[in-house]
């Protein structure tokens, strides 16, 4: 798959036939008998809305072609067996019973956590057998994390019969992230992972988790989406997002509305200057204009104007640079030098202080933009970043 001109997408075969026999096959030499069935499910780019999530806000994300793809069995006898391509190290085994927040270390504590919200919600799963392997980047503000949980709840759903829709699917998922691994995200990711569809983008509402698909053909209309990912995660990251949950919700206090979805956009500097605190008045500000911002996405997109997307990006970056500051150097050199290259527009995407950036770019300009990126970051002395392309892909689903 390319964006253009041999710019890969870095997917790999993704959740082709190959990989897709490979992880099948893997799971017969691990447990002895052939998987019931193989499901995938895809990490995420968020195209914009960020720190939005927990305002009950708007997001407008997108899936990857990169899956996290899980051969899986049930099991009758409490017995939860799971293992990764990815990790180094045996099969992990877990009592069903036994399962509790906190409990499992480690990266089995997404899978096992999706199965503890299952039985938490009353669905009669008994156990499984689970070999997976993920195409998504971990850690790059990608949602690998989303892909895996996204890809065992709709396996499980399927094996047990349990006829959950995609965003009960979403919210078990983020419930298993939440409450039992203890990361404490908003639903997008798994919304996105497990509700995409492909070449479209996904817009949510997250407040009531309404959402709708906004098509986003970027072939159509000669362009490229690429996905630099800064390989960098600056340890700021976790206390900052505590603290800018709470600035947030200290900000809606002060204005006496529930969350910050309901401040309207219209007489916001009237509304701001209620404000007495600035880093609240910044924060607010954020997510009342990045709010705006998803709609204007939406509806350039709908009007088949996806080019002039790029000029909201751009502002986007600003507004999680300046009122936010959540970005850093490394991510607003990429958005620099994207834009400085010839992008339609760029900006950082996920919770920031690393990870990934998004850019908007003619198909034909991808190369010569991915390349300017590279560049600028070794002119600066950072680590190669990781440039590839990125179509709007399919949400979970069965594979084999
Ligand atoms: P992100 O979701 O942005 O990639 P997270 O820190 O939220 O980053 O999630 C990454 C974690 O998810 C990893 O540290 C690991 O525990 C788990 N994970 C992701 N992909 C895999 C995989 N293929 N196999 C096992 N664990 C994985
Ligand atoms: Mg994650």
């Amino acid at each position: 798959m390319t964006a253009s001109g041999g710019l890969t997408s870095g997917a790999g075969d993704g959740a082709g036939e190959a990989v897709v026999a490979g992880v099948a096959e893997e799971f017969r030499a691990l447990y002895g008998a052939r998987p019931e069935g193989v499901w995938a499910a895809p990490g995420r780019v968020n195209l914009i809305g960020e720190y939005t999530d927990f305002n009950d806000g708007f997001v407008l994300p997108l899936a990857l072609p990169h899956t996290a793809v899980a051969a899986v069995s049930r099991r009758a006898d409490g017995l939860l067996r799971l293992h990764s391509r990815d990790v180094p190290g045996g099969i992990v085994r877990l009592d069903v019973d036994a399962l509790r927040p906190g409990a499992v270390p480690g990266w089995a504590a997404y899978p096992a956590g999706v199965l503890w919200a299952l039985r938490e919600a009353g669905h009669p799963v008994r156990g499984a057998d689970v070999h997976l392997a993920s195409t998504v980047p971990t850690g790059a503000g990608l949602s690998s994390s989303a892909a895996l949980e996204v890809v065992l709840a709709a396996a499980l759903d399927e094996l047990y019969g349990l006829g959950l829709g995609r965003p009960d699917l979403a919210r078990l998922a983020q419930r298993a992230e939440n409450a039992f691994v203890g990361v404490p995200c908003g639903v997008m990711d798994q919304m996105a992972s497990a509700c995409a569809v492909a070449g479209h983008a996904l817009f949510l509402d997250t407040r009531d988790l309404s959402y709708r698909q906004v098509p986003f053909d970027l072939a159509a209309h000669g362009l490229a989406l690429l996905v630099a990912d800064t390989r960098v995660k600056h340890a700021l990251g976790d206390g900052a997002y505590a603290e800018r949950r709470a600035g947030c919700e200290a900000g809606a206090r002060a204005l006496g509305v529930r969350t910050l979805r309901d401040v309207p956009d219209v007489q916001l500097p009237e509304t701001l200057g209620r404000l007495s605190d600035e880093t609240v008045r910044r924060y607010v500000r954020h997510v009342v204009t990045d709010n705006e911002r998803v709609r204007r996405v939406m509806a350039l997109l709908d009007a088949g104007e996806p080019a002039s997307v790029g000029e909201v990006l751009v502002a986007g970056h600003a507004s999680l640079r300046d009122d936010l500051r959540v970005s850093c150097p490394e991510l607003d050199l990429a958005v620099a030098a994207a834009v400085g290259a010839g992008a339609l527009g760029a900006r950082m995407t996920g919770g920031g202080f690393g990870g990934s950036a998004v850019v908007l770019v003619a198909a034909d300009e991808a190369e010569k933009v991915a390349d300017a990126v590279r560049v600028a970051f070794a002119s600066a002395g950072y680590r190669e970043p990781r440039v590839f392309g990125a179509v709007p892909s399919a949400g979970a689903r069965r594979v084999g």
